[in-house]
């Protein structure tokens, strides 16, 4: 087993660098616990970045692989009835803007979406710039990653897509302007405001606001709902489009089936990926109809979009989150808030702040809670050392790499959630 291990880990060695690494090697996984070669045991707090919403290789999706295999797997540019299917399903969950009247673009990743998204944003406004915001990421490619701000995905590889316009999230923790009279989301939303819709600031060049509804990678960061509400005020004045990257936040996980839903507002395009396809790729971009009416048949080929293998599966995946007796999104929410409450209760030096959404949940970690200085990257080692030495497996975010994630499948079992928390905790006292 020892031996099959190490050959294993050899072999990872020989993959391209680039992607995060994690000194775990994965075997076998079912729900929320990861096999290694080995035999030694995780629970997942991570659910794949966000991936797995109900758990890894549930016995529906599993099932729903077998029967599709054997039909049909692959069918560009041919519609397919599971791709059909499923694009009927999306437009039926759509938040309030886009359900029973919008059309799906398919993709294979999330970074894929967001490339559609400001390829289609130009073409149905003829406009040239976008604003996207500080912390935020929206893939690795050229338009995604010129959306994508953070040195460790940009340096050295630019210059990207020119044209977007860097705009302040409502991060309130860390915060570079004055809140004493005005809210993080207030002076967020103003400054787009502002840009958007001041002329010489080339105003009427925008073709859209990206935004992520909880900002993921820039350290799991929910908003009040006025941020949205803000941005959509002043892209309705200036004729920009508000699309929303659901990537990470959308598919159940914040409580809603979307993050958007928690502000009322309607969103013109909205990008899915992660939770939508769980254990197989699945992605796309979902617009209103007025807008892709404007776009040319046959355009945007795209060979994988919509594998009808993936398709089945994100069918089963949507099911499950509906499914009244799981009723995953209010346990995610209820669950949410008592993680939330269980670890603020630790109160312990090196956490700084505690926030989130649903199962998105961000733990910011410092060295000194007056200072807010981040938590160095020599005791985060440690941390993690530790509670993956004690089973449990967790991935951290942040501009500084201090924040640490739960964010686990919708469907963990909550003894497991608190066995992993107290082993987090543990961790924590050790530092
Ligand atoms: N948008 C958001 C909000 C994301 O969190 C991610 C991935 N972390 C992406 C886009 C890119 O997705 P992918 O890794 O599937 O390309």
């Amino acid at each position: 087993k020892a031996q099959e291990a190490l050959a294993l880990s050899a072999r990872t060695e020989s993959m391209a660098r680039g992607g995060g690494r994690m000194p775990v090697v994965m075997d076998r996984a079912f729900g929320v616990t990861i096999k290694d070669p080995d035999g030694n045991t995780f629970i997942d707090l991570s659910a794949g970045v966000g991936v797995s919403s109900v758990g890894r290789c549930h016995p529906k999706v599993v099932e729903a692989i077998h029967q599709q295999s054997g039909v049909l797997m692959h069918a560009m540019e041919v519609n397919s009835t599971k791709r059909t299917e499923l694009a009927a399903k999306i437009s039926e969950i759509m938040p309030e803007g886009l359900r029973g009247d919008c059309i799906t673009f398919f993709a294979q990743s999330g970074s894929d979406a967001l490339e559609a998204a400001v390829k289609f944003a130009k073409r149905v406004t003829g406009r040239h710039q976008i604003i996207a915001f500080h912390g935020g990421y929206h893939g690795v490619w050229n338009a995604s990653n010129a959306l994508t701000t953070g040195t460790a995905y940009r340096k050295g590889y630019g210059p990207f897509m020119g044209g977007v316009i860097h705009a302040p999230y409502p991060y309130a923790y860390r915060f570079p302007f004055d809140t004493t009279h005005k809210s993080a989301e207030q002076i967020a939303g103003e400054y787009v405001d502002y840009l958007l819709n001041t002329p010489y600031t080339a105003a009427d060049d925008v073709a859209a606001v990206i935004v992520e509804p909880v900002q993921g990678e820039g350290g799991y960061v929910p908003p009040s709902p006025e941020f949205l509400q803000l941005l959509r005020k002043a892209c309705d004045k200036s004729g920009a489009l508000l699309i929303v990257d659901e990537v990470q936040a959308g598919a159940g996980r914040t409580g809603k089936m979307w993050a958007v839903e928690h502000s009322g507002v309607k969103p013109d395009m909205l990008t899915f990926g992660k939770g939508m396809g769980g254990d197989v790729p699945m992605a796309g971009l979902v617009m209103r109809s007025d807008l892709a009416a404007k776009i040319p048949d046959g355009s945007v080929p795209n060979t994988f979009a919509a594998n009808s293998l993936s398709a089945a599966v994100a069918l089963t995946n949507i099911g499950l989150l509906q499914d009244p007796e799981l009723d995953l999104l209010n346990r995610a929410h209820q669950l949410g808030l008592e993680a939330q409450e269980y670890i603020r209760g630790f109160n312990n030096p090196y956490v700084g702040e505690v926030r989130g959404r649903g199962l998105m949940i961000g733990i910011e970690l410092v060295e000194d809670k007056a200072t807010k200085e981040p938590l160095s990257g020599e005791k985060l080692g440690k941390l993690m050392g530790y509670v993956l030495s004690h089973g449990v497996l967790m991935v951290p975010c942040g501009r500084y790499t201090n924040v640490m994630r739960v964010m686990p499948s919708l469907t963990i079992p909550r003894k497991l959630l608190f066995k992993a928390l107290d082993v987090f905790g543990e961790g924590l006292r050790t530092l």
